[in-house]
């Protein structure tokens, strides 16, 4: 799906599509599309072809978790805003460019503007930096590599036994 800026009146529109995740295609990490995504976009354009776009994507991510590895399903919401600079006037400072400060700024050659792509990317820029599949996930014990949130492990229960502490503190002096 593409949004071709050469086609657009020189106006504000709106437009709201849905993808399945095949039509996204989206390929990062081993995670997953876990089902439609929406894209809402307000596409402004200028005389001069410079295009704004603002948008929003909602949908859910299937992801893995960083500490036990588990797969969890994240939904997502994130906002963005992107500025399409034609190529022959990027670095003109002039009055009436749109306002590109502290945005996303892009120069274009090709009008064409790949949707999916550009969902792909603002998915990705908006995955959080730490994947947790919950705050207090106890990961995996590093000794047997057990998921700790589906309870104790064996090693857990014999570091804690009373017994095996008393017999490490019986090593401990022997040295
Ligand atoms: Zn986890
Ligand atoms: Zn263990």
């Amino acid at each position: 799906m593409f949004l071709d800026i050469s086609k657009l009146e020189v106006e504000t529109v709106r437009h709201e599509y849905t993808f399945t995740p095949a039509e996204v295609g989206f390929d990062y990490k081993g995670y997953e599309l876990a089902d439609a995504f929406s894209l809402n976009v307000e596409v402004t354009k200028n005389s001069r072809q410079e295009v704004l776009i603002k948008g929003t994507i909602t949908g859910p991510v299937r992801v893995f978790c960083d500490r036990c590895l588990e797969p969890f399903v994240l939904a997502i919401n994130p906002s963005f805003q992107i500025a399409m600079i034609p190529a022959r006037t990027a670095g003109d400072e002039t009055e009436d460019e749109i306002e590109a400060d502290r945005l996303d700024e892009n120069v274009y050659t090709d009008p064409r503007i790949s949707l999916t792509d550009l969902m792909t990317e603002q998915i990705i820029l908006n995955l959080p930096a730490k994947m947790l599949c919950q705050q207090e996930c106890q990961g995996l014990c590093a000794r047997c590599g057990a998921n700790l949130n589906q309870g104790e492990c064996a090693c857990t229960a014999a570091e804690s036994d009373p017994r095996w502490m008393l017999l490490r503190e019986m090593k401990k002096r022997m040295k």
